[in-house]
């Protein structure tokens, strides 16, 4: 029997725990020739989810739990059910059942039998989703898929079912300020994509306030891409070249004898741009060195093997 081991963010949930356990309970009964394990990940919840996680896991020894000190967002205790998951394939799934578990089966299908090494979901709309987070979202996704080399699917959901050595992969990146979705897409692998509905809610609230996803977007451009660091380069180009036309006005005012006052407040401009060219390219230099400096401090692997016959 494999074993399958899905981790699951946990944040105030205590709404929907019970509903969830069942369900996944249910799944795995139905699921045939895979040990499924569920790991908890309790993100500091301030209600009931710990209690109830203790009282799940006493009863099944199939369940296992982690509980935070406080609450350290999704992305560290993503960060901690991989560190902690045993097994042959490990997956992410939220708690409040918008990631419906009738999936489980053909993700696990994917992994194990059609040659892939990750199984993802990605939403058909963002039915049942307010406004603003969709516009806010939409446009995120545009800036990151601009700015950086690797392509983050809109849509993607954190709701994935992957090999040990993904795992692995992932555990390879040290960064610190961690994006999930923009890790899969650096570390690569074949994966497939399950398209399904946006469901609701099953109880409880969101835990994403407008502040929270804010900051995630920022890790996730930030974290990315260094591209905001060469901006000034870009803007000390264009404040020469307007220099430069400044330069030329004042040339032609001069001899075409136009009075000094006029000529010389071309020059002046001139001397303006001038100066800002050079503060930006100034700038612009040490942008490029910190964004070396960056790169390096994150620490990344420099490439990830997917298959090899060299024996270690
Ligand atoms: N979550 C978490 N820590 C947080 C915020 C959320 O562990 O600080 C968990 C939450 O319990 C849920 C999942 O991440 O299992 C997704 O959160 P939510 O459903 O609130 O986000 P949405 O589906 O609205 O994007
Ligand atoms: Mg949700």
């Amino acid at each position: 029997m494999k074993q399958v081991t899905m981790i699951v963010p946990c944040y105030n949930e205590a709404a929907v725990l019970d509903r969830f356990y069942e369900v996944l309970r249910e799944k795995r009964g139905a699921l045939d020739g895979y040990d499924l394990r569920l790991l908890f990940v309790d993100d500091g919840s301030a209600d009931e989810t710990a209690a109830i996680l203790e009282r799940l896991a006493e009863n099944d020894d199939r369940v296992q739990y982690i509980s935070f000190s406080r609450n350290f967002g999704k992305e560290a205790a993503m960060l901690a059910g991989l560190e902690h998951a045993g097994g042959d394939y490990i997956g992410f799934i939220d708690a409040d059942l918008q990631h419906s578990p009738d999936l489980i089966p053909d993700m696990l299908h994917a992994v194990d039998a059609e040659g892939y090494d990750v199984a993802a979901c990605r939403r058909a709309d963002r039915k049942g989703e307010s406004a603003l987070k969709s516009v806010l979202s939409a446009a995120f996704y545009k800036v990151v898929n601009r700015m950086t080399d690797t392509y983050i699917d809109d849509g993607a959901q954190d709701y994935r079912i992957f090999t040990r050595q993904v795992a692995d992969a992932m555990l390879s990146m040290p960064e610190s300020n961690r994006f999930t979705k923009g890790i899969f897409s650096w570390v690569g692998f074949k994966t497939k994509w399950f398209v399904h509905e946006n469901a609701e809610r099953a109880a409880g609230e969101s835990k994403w306030s407008l502040t929270k996803l804010m900051r995630y977007a920022l890790d996730g451009i930030i974290g990315y891409t260094d591209a905001p660091l060469k901006l000034p380069i870009g803007l000390s180009g264009v404040s020469f070249a307007a220099a430069l036309a400044f330069l030329i006005v004042f040339i032609v005012k001069l001899c075409t004898g136009a009075e000094p006052s006029v000529y010389y407040a071309w020059l002046v401009l001139f001397g303006i741009f001038c100066v800002g060219a050079m503060t930006l390219a100034g700038v612009g230099i040490l942008g490029a060195y910190l964004a070396r400096i960056y790169t390096e401090a994150k620490g990344r692997p420099r490439y990830i093997v997917r298959k090899t016959n060299i024996k270690k």
